[in-house]
Formats: structure tokens, sequence, C-alpha cells
């Protein structure tokens, strides 16, 4: 699927200049110079094949529903979403619940702030998969990685397998965020909700992460201009 383009803005800023950024009136964030956007988080998306991770994003992304095949590699779609002033570039990894997932997901994994974790409800095998996929989420990817829970396909009422009440039950015993959607109707809005809550709470610990980086190269700084300028010969005064 051809990626989004986000809203044109003039990069007016130096390098130098646009690693500061001023989080609403909270505390400061370092974060590279980004041109159009402030910020960028990766998105990823994980469960079985056919559970409907294409479909979701497609109805997040386009606001639409379309028949589509299994996702057979892994692709992204990107959308800015903007949180409290900051435009925030999200690219949403789209991966393809088959085994070759492993060694081609893994790179992305690293750099990946949150996870939208799907299963069918019309499929109890792919709400037991889901054991799998934690595992392989919390075993690849940054500890504080947000996970999101999404029961897809609740539309298909009749062929319901997988009650709200299990998927809730499992979600909260694994500190995961939950919603129930359905990509194909989404009459409540679930699905933009499910995603917008997942950004939102990546965005705050990569925030956190940020700061928590500068704080600790902040005293390393000092430390290496001394072992190159030692302050006794800066201050004008004379060994032995
Ligand atoms: P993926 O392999 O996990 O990316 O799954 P896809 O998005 O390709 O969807 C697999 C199949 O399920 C496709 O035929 C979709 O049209 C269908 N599908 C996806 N979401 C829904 C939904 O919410 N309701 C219904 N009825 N079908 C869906």
């Amino acid at each position: 699927p051809k990626p989004q383009t986000p809203n044109p803005k003039p990069r007016t800023l130096k390098i130098s200049e646009s690693f500061r950024l001023c989080i609403k009136s909270e505390a400061k964030i370092i974060t590279k110079g980004m041109g159009d956007t402030d910020v960028n988080l990766n998105i990823m998306m994980v469960g079985d094949s056919s559970v409907g991770k294409t479909s979701l994003l497609m109805r997040f992304i386009d606001e639409k529903f379309e028949e589509t095949s299994p996702t057979v590699g892994i692709d992204y779609m990107r959308k800015t979403i903007d949180i409290g002033g900051i435009k925030v570039l999200t690219r949403f990894w789209d991966s393809a619940g088959t085994e070759k997932f492993s060694s081609m997901a893994e790179n992305t994994f690293k750099n990946t702030a949150g996870v939208v974790l799907v299963y069918d409800v019309t499929c109890r095998e792919s709400f037991k998969q889901l054991r799998f996929w934690l595992y392989k989420i919390r075993e690849k990817s940054r500890q504080n990685v947000k996970i999101m829970l999404i029961g897809n396909k609740i539309d298909l009422i009749e062929k319901r397998e997988v009650s709200s009440e299990e998927g809730s039950k499992y979600a909260s015993e694994n500190e995961l965020f939950f919603m129930e959607c359905s990509a194909k109707s989404d009459e409540e809005g679930n699905v933009p909700e499910a995603f917008n809550v997942l950004v939102q709470e990546s965005y705050k610990v990569q925030k956190d992460v940020h700061t928590q980086r500068m704080s600790i190269a902040k005293p390393i700084l000092p430390a290496r201009t001394l072992s190159h300028a030692p302050s006794h010969e800066s201050n004008g005064k004379k060994c032995c």
C-alpha cells in the first residue's frame, strides 16, 4: 500500500536548533530533527495470518475497508498524529503472521515503541496463539513496549468463538490495553480509538527514554572534555 504523505511543512530549523523541543508546558525532551515532523514512532502489527491486521490498518489510515489477501511480506503505512501540538510521524509496520515473520521483523522490533496485537474473535486458535506472540514481543522488543490487544471481526456475531470477557481477562492478566473492533464496520469508532490510545502511550514512553538518555549523557560530557584539556592547564596553573 502506498504510504500517505504527511502535510508538508517547510524545514526552517537548523539541525542543532531542532534538537530542542518543548512538549506542551511539560519538561523539555531532546529528539533528532525530523524535518517535516517532530518525532518518529514505530508501531508493529502482530498476530496470526488473516486476523485482520492489514484491514485494521487500512481502516485507521484510509478510513475504509477492502477485502484483502493475507499479508505476505512486511511493509508499513504511515500517519502523522498530533499529540498536544507535537507532530508524531508514526510508522505502522504490517507483518506476515508466518514463520518468515521472525527474521524479517527482528530489526523493526528493536525500534518499536508500541505493538498492536490482533486476534480474530471468530477463531479461537488465533486467541490461543497470543501466548506465542506475546513471548516473541517481550523477547525482541524494548522492555517498556506498550501493547494494544485487539479482538477483531466483532461484526461476525454468529461466528464468535472468544467472548469479550475472555479477551478482557487475558489483557488485564498480561498488562495490555484492550479493545474489541470490527475493521469492516467500525460502527463505534473503536479502531481509531485503539490506535490513538496506543500511539499516545507509546509516545510517552519514547519521550521518557529520550529524557533518560539525556540525563545519563550529561555527566559524561564534562569528563571527556577534562581528559583532553585538564582544568589546571586551562586555568593557567602549571603542574609541579
Ligand atoms: P492479516 O493477514 O492479518 O493482515 O488479515 P487481513 O487484513 O488480510 O484480513 C484477512 C481477511 O479477513 C480478509 O478477507 C478481510 O477482508 C477479512 N477481515 C478483516 N477484518 C475483518 C472484519 O472486521 N470483519 C470481517 N467480517 N472480515 C474482516
